[in-house]
């Protein structure tokens, strides 16, 4: 039994459990089982708490911090080039936000801060302040912001009702406690202050249900729950902005706040959240299957993200898995998880089967066109059947 991390419910039973290791979103494993619970009554789902969570942040937890776009790029153009995922959040956000000139804005979860310094870039007159739980990410601010408009580990008690927005992206997933997290929030905002927040949205990508640090895996519903007892007003939920997550703007509000209890919503989204467990469930039980089927043939992978990690760690034991395949062009020539990471044009002809490791929603699209996978002979697996 567990209670919910947004409405306290009380919530009796996982609805997806695997044993040791969990996976979490730095790609690393950890020696903890994997825990998947849904909230019946705000439509909320949430993973089990992490041991040592700040230490884990501290000292752990670094993204991006060895290079400015390792893995960040997150699609690419129609004329082949990269987007960049600061850049595109930096352009939601002056869209989403529509900033007063001057306006006084922190980045709070920060990391290096690149979305916010781009955001500044474009927009000289905003006055950046930045803050997260690490002091490793000091020199990254360094330069663009002054001193005093720095902060880690705390949040100086002179930053209550300071600013006129605050963003945070990809934090809210990872706190033990959404609502007290977005009060923090508010309390740092002037009145009618907004907050812009993104975070996965675990029904557009299903591997987000079992990352061990993420938390929180919002539907909707749970997150407009989520920002009504905080003491916020939503203003918007996009999903469309950014490809599997939403960004959600919300003012700060002076009025107490109304707990609107859609409950049709809230029932849909408890439905698509065991849904998305009972997925993990068989294809947890299908990869151990194909793991056994093509027991000490030669296998490549491909996706060396989130699901072909999870794969890897399904499969390892039994086939004789050689490489990781994968399209971003800034990963092909590294090594993850003791294996090299090639272009799929460079799939040697030897190899008896792929594991495809892609967002199961998008995984038949993406390897349909690419010869070198469709040849006579080669086996793909599918995580989905
Ligand atoms: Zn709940």
């Amino acid at each position: 039994m567990t209670a919910c991390r947004v409405c306290g419910s009380h919530i009796a039973k996982a609805s997806y459990e695997a044993s040791a290791p969990a996976l979490t979103s730095m790609m690393a494993f950890i020696d903890i089982p994997t825990l998947a619970y849904v909230c019946d009554d705000c439509g909320h789902a949430q993973g089990a708490d992490l041991p040592d969570l700040e230490t884990f942040y501290d000292t752990t937890y670094r993204i991006s911090l060895e290079s400015d776009d390792h893995d960040q790029i997150f699609a690419m153009a129609a004329d082949g080039t990269p987007i960049y995922r600061t850049d595109h959040q930096a352009a939601i956000g002056l869209r989403l936000l529509d900033l007063p000139q001057g306006a006084s804005i922190l980045d709070y979860g920060a990391g290096k801060a690149t979305t916010l310094r781009k955001m500044c870039t474009a927009r000289p007159d905003l006055h950046p302040h930045v803050f997260d739980v690490s002091r490793d990410y000091m020199p990254a601010w360094d330069g663009w912001v002054t001193g005093e408009d720095q902060a880690t580990y705390t949040v100086p008690e002179a930053w209550a009702g300071r600013f006129d927005a605050i963003i945070s992206h990809f934090v809210i997933e990872h706190v033990v406690d959404p609502v007290s997290f977005l009060k923090t929030l508010r309390a740092l905002l002037t009145p009618g202050g907004r907050a812009l927040l993104s975070m996965p949205d675990v029904a557009a990508n299903p591997g987000d249900m079992t990352v061990a640090d993420h938390l929180n895996h919002f539907s909707r519903a749970s997150l407009k729950r989520a920002f009504q007892l905080s003491g916020f007003a939503l203003e918007t939920i996009d999903g469309d902005a950014f490809p599997g997550a939403f960004f959600a703007i919300a003012i700060r509000s002076e009025e107490p706040v109304a707990i609107d209890r859609n409950g049709q919503e809230i029932s849909v989204a408890a439905a698509k959240a065991k849904e998305i467990c009972t997925f993990w469930k068989q294809a947890t039980k299908r990869l151990d299957g194909a793991a056994k089927q093509f027991s000490g043939k030669r296998a490549a992978v491909y996706g060396s993200g989130f699901y072909g990690s999870w794969i890897c760690s399904r499969i390892e034991a039994d086939v004789d898995f050689r490489v990781f395949l994968d399209q971003n062009p800034k990963l092909q020539g590294s090594t993850h998880l003791n294996r090299p990471v090639l272009a799929p044009a460079n799939l040697d002809d030897n190899v008896d089967v792929v594991f495809v490791g892609l967002n199961p929603l998008k995984a038949r699209t993406a390897i349909a066109g690419q010869a070198v996978l469709n040849r006579p002979g080669l086996d793909l697996v599918w995580i989905d059947g």
